[in-house]
């Protein structure tokens, strides 16, 4: 057997194609192999009559500007890989319809977060702070957990993280309302548990204050040219450094030596490729699938079978006629729900989002039109149970119409009127593209046992077949485009630290 490349990346999603660029911009020769025609899974876009439309990237956190950037800034600048950044500086409108209901717009940056906040729930200043100090030592102790390989000393994580223990194994809910704040406050507080898919009351506190945070602080960015520009500027770095992305190739099997180790991968029912490192992009039930029994340790069996699927989306893509200002929306995001309670509304699935990518990037659809993308959070589990190819293409009619006659209610908006193109996704659209099991778009749920803080301690125990290595929203840090980029350079990086002699040898062999 040859080893072709030092590094075979399945999957070009976010976290593949991070990763795959920081191995190749080291020297390390990557393959990166993906299914479809085009990088990005997720992260992409797709065009129906003179509308480019973005598939899934509402926000991003965690990017920060030249002045004050963030993680995902600083993972794009140090691979080299260049994008026209776009920033909204409000976090949102939530309105709420059912009793107890409100309609609320905060804006990012802390003072301004505080004093919008204070508009609607009187009184909570003082709580806010309490709240950003309890968070302020969170991204320093994940990191220290990282460092110590998920075995962090006891004493130091009592003494130097104390809140950190205190808010790690609480859920969003209980946090807050130790802190005082009222049921309004904590229902509005709550309001992007959508975005890690999981209600306030079983969601991980820490993790939830963190990336609300980070839309405090920074706002939320978007690429000027749709998600794709993202996955285009990460796939330039691969190529630049002489590494290769293989499109319509689709990994069939996983290969292994006699005692397990990973060794390379089948693609097309066809070819065999050969590495020293397998890096899987898609979730371990289907590299699992796509392996020989008896290279799937016990550990990983027995982890697949306890773990729950995260969450799916139906979602509405629509490009109008007229303009936003025609239409009459003033905003970016806005949250809409039937209860005020995120448990209530996960329950019912009674939350959707709407977004106008057009008032933060005005052309980004054609001079006189604008677009409007619904999601709702969805499981597979919500589908029809007859559901068949016969009466699919009605059910996806009669849900979006379902959306968009409440949208037009809600924010009192005529949208049917301008619809010129209309296109809509469900778990299956997910589950079809993305290849991800109950089409799952966050990977597994992260709840419980299986929060970030539990994956994040049992990484180095998880990692069970030898050379095989995982990246992506499936992984340690849960989903989310910033985490999933996150992960591929921190794994990336970790094969470049593995392979320092080999990349230390290649270069002297250059000089010669
Ligand atoms: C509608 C929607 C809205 C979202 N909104 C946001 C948001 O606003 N902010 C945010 O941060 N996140 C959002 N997300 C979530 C985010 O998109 C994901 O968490 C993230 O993109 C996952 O990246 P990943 O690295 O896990 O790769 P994935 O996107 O899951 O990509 C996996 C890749 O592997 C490929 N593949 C699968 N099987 C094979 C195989 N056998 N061989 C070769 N290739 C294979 C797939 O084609 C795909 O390209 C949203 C997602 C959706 C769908």
């Amino acid at each position: 057997m040859h080893t072709q490349y030092d590094v075979i990346v399945v999957g070009a999603g976010n976290g593949g194609l991070a990763c795959a660029a920081t191995t190749a911009k080291a020297g390390l020769k990557t393959l990166l192999l993906e299914k479809h025609n085009l990088p990005g899974g997720c992260a992409s876009s797709f065009v129906r009559g003179r509308f480019e439309f973005e598939p899934s990237l509402h926000e991003l956190c965690m990017v920060g500007d030249e002045e004050k950037p963030d993680l995902v800034y600083n993972i794009f600048k140090e691979l080299g890989a260049e994008v026209n950044w776009c920033y909204e500086r409000n976090l949102f409108r939530a309105i709420c319809k059912g009793p107890g209901g409100y309609d609320v717009t905060l804006k990012a940056g802390k003072q301004q977060f505080i004093e919008s906040f204070e508009q609607y729930c009187p009184g909570s200043r003082e709580k806010l702070e309490n709240l950003f100090k309890l968070q302020q030592t969170d991204n320093e102790a994940i990191e220290y957990i990282y460092k110590m390989k998920g075995k962090p000393n006891a004493l130091v994580m009592a003494f130097k993280y104390g809140d950190f223990m205190r808010m790690a194994s609480h859920s969003v809910k209980e946090v807050l309302e130790e802190l005082g704040f009222d049921e309004k406050a904590v229902n509005i507080l709550s309001t992007y548990w959508g975005y890690l898919g999981v209600p306030a009351d079983e969601l991980s506190a820490f993790h939830y204050f963190n990336m609300m945070t980070t839309y405090i602080n920074d706002g939320a960015a978007m690429p000027k040219d749709r998600s794709h520009e993202l996955s285009l500027a990460l796939v330039k770095v691969i190529e630049d450094h002489g590494s290769s992305v293989w499109y319509n190739a689709e990994v069939t099997q996983f290969l292994y030596d006699e005692e397990g180790k990973a060794i390379g991968v089948e693609i097309n029912h066809r070819q065999k490729l050969y590495a020293k490192e397998i890096v899987s992009n898609i979730m371990p039930n289907r590299v699992a699938n796509l392996s020989k029994e008896q290279y799937v340790p016990e550990r990983t069996r027995k982890l697949m079978n306890a773990r729950k699927f995260g969450i799916s989306t139906f979602t509405v893509y629509l490009g109008l006629d007229c303009t936003r200002e025609q239409l009459g929306f003033d905003d970016y995001t806005v949250f809409i729900s039937e209860d005020p309670d995120s448990r209530r509304q996960y329950d019912t699935k009674g939350m959707y989002i709407v977004n106008c990518l057009n008032k933060v990037i005005e052309d980004s659809s054609p001079e006189g039109t604008c677009t409007l993308f619904i999601t709702a959070l969805l499981e597979d589990s919500d589908l029809p149970e007859d559901l068949d190819e016969y009466n699919y293409e009605k059910y996806k009619t009669d849900m979006a119409e379902k959306y968009i006659v409440d949208a037009e209610k809600v924010l009192g908006l005529k949208i049917r009127e301008h619809i010129e193109e209309i296109e809509i996704a469900t778990p299956v659209t997910m589950a079809r593209y993305l290849g991800t099991p109950a089409g799952t778009i966050y990977g597994y749920r992260l709840s419980d046992w299986d929060n970030l803080m539990a994956r994040t301690a049992a990484e180095q125990a998880d990692i069970t077949v030898p050379n095989l290595n995982y990246v992506g929203g499936h992984y340690i840090r849960g989903d989310g485009y910033n985490v999933a980029y996150y992960t591929g350079n921190l794994i990336g990086g970790r094969l470049v630290t593995k392979y320092s002699d080999l990349l230390s040898a290649k270069k002297e062999q250059e000089v010669e």
